[in-house]
C-alpha cells in the first residue's frame, strides 16, 4: 500500500481520494465476467476523472493490454506511461495525423470512408500495413460506417489490403436497460456487417454489455464506467467496488437564528435555531448546483463521521452550507473533513439527485480538488 498524498494535502480545501486497489479489483471482476474475451480498459476523459496516467499502469499490472481513449491528446499522454500497450483513439483519425499516430504507435478507430482512405494511403506512404480498428454503426448514428458504407467497402476490399484491420467495433446505445430490445438488434446487425469485412477480432460490449452476458462479449470487451465503481446496468447485481471519495473541509461554524436565510438567492430560511457548517467544496469542484437545498426542495446529504448533515441553501462556486445541528459539536469543527461521496453516498446516488448519470458525476470531479491515491503498487 502506498499513499501518493501530495505535499499540499493538509492545505487542500477539497479532496478526491481514488482507491487504486478498488479499480484493480473491478478490473479483475469485469475480466472474469467477460468469460475469456480480452478485457480492454477505457481510460478516456482522464480515466473518467480519476487520473489516466496513474490508473492505466495499474490496469496494465492486472494484465490489461489494450486501452481506449477518446482523443489524440489523451493517447499521447497515455503513451508516456504505457510503452507496450495497444492504444486506440475512439474519435478516429483527425486529418493529417497519420504520421503522428505512427510515430507514437497509436491506433485510430476509423469511422468513415474518408478516414479509411486516409489511413490506407498513409500506410502506402509509410510502406507498412499499420494496425487500425474500424467502427461500424449499428444504431447510434454518431461514429462509424453505415450498413451501406460497409457494403460498398466490402465490394472493393482493396483498401483493406493496405492496412492491418486489427479490430472491428460497434457501440451499444441502450445496454444500461436490460429490457431494451435494441441491444439484441445491434448485436444481430453487428454480426451481419462483420461478415462483409475482412476477418478481424470483434468488440461490441461496454461495461453494461459485459453484464448482458456471454453472447455480447465477442473477442474483446471495453470496460469503462464500471472500472470506476459506476453502476452500469439496471437490475444487475452491483459487483463493483466504490472507487472515489469526495470530501470538503469545514471552514467555519456559525449559529443561524429562525428567520435568517442562507446563501445565494436566500432560498433557505431557518425555521429553528441551527448550527451551520460552511464547507470548502462547490460546483467548481464538480459538485453540481442541482444538489442545492431550499425550504421546498431537499438537496444532497453529506456525512461527518456517521452523522448525516443535510445541505441548506445553494451550492455555490467554492462553498456549501450544511445543517450540522445533529452532529456532535466536537466533530463539526473547523478543519474537519466532510464526506460528499464515499461509503455513505455513492456516485450513482449523487447522480440520481442531480438528474444525471454516474459518468457525468465522475468526469466532473477532480478539476480543482486535490487528487489523493491510495492502494495500488
Ligand atoms: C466510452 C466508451 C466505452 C466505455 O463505456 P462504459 O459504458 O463507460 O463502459 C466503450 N466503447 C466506446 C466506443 C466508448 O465510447
Amino acid at each position: 500500500m502506498s499513499a501518493r498524498a501530495p505535499s499540499s494535502a493538509l492545505q487542500a480545501s477539497a479532496r478526491l481520494t481514488i482507491d487504486l486497489d478498488a479499480i484493480r479489483q473491478n478490473y479483475r471482476t469485469l475480466a472474469s465476467l467477460a468469460s475469456g474475451a480480452e478485457c480492454a480498459g477505457v481510460v478516456k476523459a482522464n480515466a473518467y476523472g480519476t487520473g489516466a496516467e496513474v490508473v492505466a499502469p495499474q490496469l496494465a499490472a492486472e494484465g490489461c493490454r489494450t486501452f481506449f481513449v477518446a482523443t489524440v491528446d489523451e493517447a499521447l499522454r497515455l503513451r508516456t506511461v504505457l510503452e507496450q500497450a495497444d492504444i486506440y483513439v475512439l474519435d478516429g483519425l483527425p486529418p493529417g495525423c497519420g504520421p503522428l499516430f505512427t510515430d507514437r504507435n497509436l491506433r485510430p478507430v476509423l469511422g468513415s470512408p474518408p478516414e479509411i482512405e486516409e489511413w490506407a494511403s498513409h500506410c502506402q506512404n509509410a510502406g507498412a500495413r499499420l494496425p487500425a480498428a474500424v467502427h461500424i454503426d449499428t444504431g447510434m448514428n454518431r461514429l462509424g460506417l453505415s450498413a451501406r458504407e460497409v457494403a460498398d467497402l466490402g465490394e472493393t476490399q482493396s483498401l483493406f489490403d493496405d492496412f492491418q484491420l486489427s479490430l472491428v467495433i460497434t457501440h451499444l446505445a441502450c445496454a444500461d436497460d436490460p429490457e431494451d430490445p435494441m441491444t439484441e438488434r445491434q448485436r444481430v446487425s453487428f454480426d451481419a456487417l462483420c461478415q462483409r469485412l475482412p476477418s478481424a477480432p470483434a468488440s461490441l460490449a461496454n461495461s453494461a454489455g459485459i453484464m448482458a452476458g456471454e453472447l455480447y462479449h465477442y473477442d474483446m470487451v471495453r470496460a469503462g464506467v464500471a472500472l470506476y465503481g459506476g453502476h452500469a446496468r439496471a437490475g444487475h447485481e452491483d459487483l463493483m467496488k466504490p472507487v472515489v471519495r469526495l470530501e470538503g473541509r469545514i471552514a467555519q461554524i456559525r449559529q443561524v437564528e429562525p428567520g435568517e436565510t442562507i446563501g445565494y438567492g436566500a432560498t433557505f430560511r431557518a425555521e429553528k435555531p441551527m448550527r451551520v457548517a460552511t464547507v470548502t467544496l462547490g460546483y467548481a469542484d464538480g459538485f453540481f448546483r442541482l444538489l442545492s437545498a431550499s425550504n421546498i426542495e431537499e438537496g444532497a446529504t453529506a456525512f461527518i463521521g456517521e452523522t448525516a448533515a443535510p445541505l441548506v441553501g445553494r451550492v455555490s462556486m467554492d462553498l456549501i452550507t450544511l445543517d450540522v445541528s445533529q452532529v456532535p459539536e466536537h466533530r463539526a469543527v473547523r478543519g474537519a473533513l466532510v464526506e460528499f461521496i464515499g461509503p455513505h453516498v455513492g456516485v450513482d446516488d449523487v447522480a440520481r439527485l442531480a438528474q444525471t448519470i454516474g459518468y457525468e458525476v465522475l468526469t466532473s470531479l477532480g478539476t480543482r480538488s486535490e487528487r489523493i491515491y491510495v492502494g495500488g503498487e
